[in-house]
């Protein structure tokens, strides 16, 4: 009963399947292969805008170009304090930026408000000599709690950067578990509402490892060709990257996988809300479920050999009590019904 993270699970089969028929003679590499080339057809039919693709192999290389995309060495990124940019990367963003300053912004649920990004702005006033400069600002869809962004806040937080001159960069790891839950157009929870570069993912909705940096003026996607060899992220083979996000696309099969993920964390976040002594600090709107349980609780699940992680206690607005974990619990297209009905059983929800 494993429920760590959505990474956990393997390739969901209709991509695996499409692998193993791509590997058949020979194709053109670094991207040049017909595989690759029905992606970005695919991408830019979803999205309803001709947009620029580089298919990376990580989230990390896409964030972190995507970054370097948008902001100079001197620059400043504006992302929320625990965002994966900021905590779960390495300093990738900082390398492919060339020193950028990651700048960590305050909120409840992993989400920035549009006055903590107002106020975070003032105080890094443009042409400055010795202060970085406002350059990007980063936002997680969903985020790194699980929380989502309605498509008004996004044009909301979007309108105060690029009025102050940044570009608006998304991380989308888990961009279909985002766009299921507030059931809009992919255009409208992305360029629509301001985002110039979005960090695609697929890789925890199904994929083996594939993840696109999506650019929608493609006039700004001028250096990312440079930029994407040059960190090594530009893959020889890249038809596999190619045949996989098709597959990924095609049939609406990433909002099946999305939508199945979802309904899982659904089900576990009703079951625990109605278990003895636990409780959920936001409610669930992704893939992902927060909980505070009862260490009697936490030990029974474990002992039945349930895994998940217990999760660091932030700034939330919320205080954990003697006796209480404070847990993760994420659900993937993977996860067995049967698993979610026995934790909550466990549970006793
Ligand atoms: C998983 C994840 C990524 C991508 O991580 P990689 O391990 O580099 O593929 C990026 N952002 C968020 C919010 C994630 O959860």
């Amino acid at each position: 009963m494993d429920f760590t993270s959505d990474n956990a699970a393997g390739v969901s089969q209709p991509i695996f399947n499409a692998m193993m028929a791509t590997n058949q003679g020979a194709s053109p590499a670094y991207g040049a292969d017909p595989f690759t080339a029905k992606a970005v057809a695919l991408l830019s039919a979803i999205f309803e805008t001709d947009v620029a693709v580089f298919l990376v192999a990580t989230g990390t290389a896409a964030n972190a170009l995507a970054l370097g995309a948008l902001c100079p060495p001197w620059g400043a990124v504006f992302c929320h304090e625990t965002a994966h940019v900021m905590e779960d990367e390495c300093g990738a963003p900082e390398m492919f930026t060339g020193g950028a300053k990651l700048i960590g912004v305050k909120g409840r649920a992993g989400k920035i408000a549009a006055k903590d990004l107002a106020a975070a702005l003032k105080a890094f006033p443009r042409g400055l000599v010795k202060q970085v400069q406002p350059a990007a600002l980063s936002l997680s869809q969903a985020t790194e709690c699980g929380a989502v962004y309605s498509c008004a806040e996004l044009a909301e937080l979007s309108a105060i950067a690029h009025a102050a001159g940044l570009g608006v960069h998304m991380d989308g790891a888990r961009f279909a578990n985002a766009l299921t839950t507030l059931d809009c157009a992919p255009a409208e929870m992305s360029w629509k509402a301001g985002i110039d570069v979005l960090s695609f993912g697929a890789t925890k909705n199904g994929a083996l490892a594939c993840e696109a940096v999506l650019v929608f003026d493609p006039a700004k996607a001028h250096t990312l060709p440079f930029q994407r060899k040059r960190s090594g992220h530009t893959v020889s083979k890249g038809r596999f990257l190619g045949a996989q996000m098709a597959a990924y696309l095609e049939d609406g099969h990433w909002l099946v996988n999305a939508r199945t993920a979802n309904e899982h964390a659904a089900r576990l976040a009703a079951g625990l809300a109605r278990a003895p002594g636990a409780r959920l600090p936001w409610p669930r709107q992704a893939n992902e479920v927060f909980a505070f349980l009862p260490g009697k609780t936490d030990a029974a699940l474990r002992a039945a050999g349930v895994r998940y992680y217990d999760w660091t206690m932030r700034d939330f607005g919320e205080q954990r009590a003697e006796d209480e974990v404070f847990v993760r619990l994420v659900t993937s297209f993977a996860t067995s019904a049967s698993d979610v009905e026995k934790l909550i059983a466990l549970a006793g929800g």
